[in-house]
């Protein structure tokens, strides 16, 4: 479960989050929607530590990760996060993307992390890929190696930021229905998606980010059916 309270993020005079409260229940999933600039991946950067917050607080499953002592590399354990382009280490084959988070963040010695990795691999279909670099697969692919290397090492959150936003249309759902998938079995998610029908159809919830804060949530569907703020209704007429 992830729990924000009076949440801000400024850089230097610009304040990009401004008091943002956000629940995330155990196993829920909530996309995440809102106009370019509105703070949406700063948010997510916040999550995981990529960004240090200004003020408020932040909870993973109960455990504080806005302190003064919190080891960065651990939360970054607990909360994996995905990214439009992908990110992966063009020089590494596909099975050493997957295993150098195992080896350096878990410590795991070479055949466990290997090991870990091709479960993961096969899990998403990706085994028979296990030995190309990153540049010989498509985007869909990589960004399934993404996810991949996100989950080997057992996430308790997983943040997706326009997980499919850089791939070709053939391809936004290959990386959906992995999404969609994982949403299913119960992992705790954060989708910053432009992909309406995705949100309304897997996302327990919407939370709608204007200017900084959070201008309306509520369940996906009703909430994009019948939105209540003329900034929410304006926004989904525009994308829709
Ligand atoms: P998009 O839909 O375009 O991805 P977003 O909702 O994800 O937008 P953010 O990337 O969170 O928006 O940015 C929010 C605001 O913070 C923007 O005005 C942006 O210019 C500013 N910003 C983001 N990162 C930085 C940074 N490292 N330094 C200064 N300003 C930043
Ligand atoms: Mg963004």
């Amino acid at each position: 479960a992830v729990s924000v309270r009076g949440l801000h993020k400024n850089y230097g005079p610009i304040e990009v989050l401004r008091d943002v409260d956000l629940d995330v229940a155990a196993g829920e999933t909530v996309c995440v929607l809102g106009r370019s600039g509105s703070g949406k991946s700063t948010l997510l950067k916040c999550l995981n530590l990529l960004e240090p917050p200004s003020f408020g607080e932040i909870r993973i499953s109960g455990t504080e990760i806005t302190g003064t002592r919190v080891d960065v590399d651990a939360v970054r354990t607990r909360v994996g996060m995905v990214f439009q382009h992908f990110n992966l280490f063009p020089h590494l084959s596909v099975l050493k993307n997957v295993t150098a988070a195992l080896r350096h963040v878990r410590r795991l010695d070479r055949d466990t992390a290997e090991a870990a990795a091709m479960t993961q691999l096969e899990r998403l279909g990706l085994a028979h890929l296990a030995h190309q670099r990153p540049g010989r697969l498509s985007g869909g692919q990589q960004q399934r190696v993404a996810i991949a290397r996100a989950l080997a090492v057992e996430p308790e959150v997983m943040l997706f930021d326009e997980a499919t936003s850089a791939l070709d249309p053939e391809l936004v759902k290959d990386v959906l229905d992995v999404m969609r998938t994982l949403a299913t079995s119960g992992m705790t998610m954060l989708a910053v998606t432009h992909e309406i029908g995705f949100a309304r159809e897997v996302a327990d919830r919407v939370v709608f980010m204007d200017e900084g804060r959070v201008a309306e949530t509520g369940p996906a569907r009703a909430t994009l059916d019948h939105p209540e703020t003329p900034r929410l209704r304006d926004f989904l007429a525009r994308v829709l």
